[in-house]
């Protein structure tokens, strides 16, 4: 069995906490100590017993939280040696840092994690699968399109943590500088509504037990944009669809392996 929550998801912070047996470990935290708290307090969470950050590339909303975490509660944080390079300077010193390279299995506690490269711009960016017990999570945020490599490591998900960042009649009348609107959209930057409707058509399955939407632009998109794309590939499947937010938690989702369904735990 493998729980996690979405802490916040968008491009003011993200942060997921993923626990099962007696582990609990972080994908990336650009929340403050305070929010991320607050946050984890309001799902019956803490901090206590966390054993690893596990950090996908260096962007702020990514890592913003992540020093002061680090240090005050003496967490191993796990990244590559290129990410590590261009943390921003406000994180600050990381005293326990574990390389691994973009394409590298490692464990953290009782889970198993499988990372493997994205195109986004940044240094080294990585996502990951995480398994435990028979169950796999896949997660894939902040690519600017869908590699055959995303796609075949993705397959077989029980959960599925996907980005649906814009919106593309949405993006183009956006109040964003041209700049950022060609970042968005080029092939280094971030998945559109469609692009996720299209990944999301390759991986359904019959075990698949959830479908979870992230890093929607507060912007560029909605979450009933999002929502409907999906569902527009989902159709009858059983899988249930869940649009994350910027500013709370999602609920703490459960999946389990076997033929067991997820379920929102109370
Ligand atoms: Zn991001
Ligand atoms: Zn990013």
């Amino acid at each position: 069995m493998i729980e996690f929550s979405l802490l916040g998801s968008g491009s003011s912070g993200n942060a997921t906490i993923v626990r099962g047996g007696r582990s609990k470990l972080l994908i990336d935290n650009g929340l403050s100590l305070r929010q991320l708290q607050l946050r984890l307090t309001a799902l019956g969470e803490s901090l206590e017993g966390l054993e690893g950050i596990v950090i996908t590339h260096e962007h702020g909303d990514h890592v913003n939280g992540i020093g002061t975490l680090a240090r005050r509660f003496k967490v191993p944080v796990y990244l590559t040696a290129e990410t590590a390079a261009r943390l921003p300077e406000k994180v600050g010193p990381i005293p326990d840092q574990i390389h691994f390279e973009a394409g590298d299995a490692f464990s953290v506690g009782e889970f198993e994690l499988q990372s493997f490269s994205v195109e986004h711009d940044a240094a080294d960016p990585v996502s990951f699968i995480v398994e435990r017990d028979g169950c796999r999570l896949g997660m894939a945020t902040d690519l600017g399109h869908v590699t055959g490599l995303v796609r075949e490591r993705l397959s077989g998900s029980h959960a599925l943590v996907l980005e649906s960042n814009y919106c593309p009649e949405m993006i183009e009348r956006s109040s964003y500088p041209i700049e950022i609107v060609q970042r968005i959209k080029s092939k280094r930057g971030h998945l559109s509504n469609h692009d996720m409707n299209k990944l999301l058509k390759h991986l359904l399955h019959d075990d698949l037990q959830l479908v979870v939407a992230i890093h929607v632009s507060q912007e560029n998109n909605t979450e009933a944009k999002a929502r409907a794309m999906a569902m527009n590939v989902m159709r009858d499947h059983p899988a249930r669809l869940f649009v994350a937010a910027q500013d709370e938690p999602t609920p703490m989702f459960r999946i389990e392996a076997a033929r067991a369904k997820a379920r929102v735990a109370s």
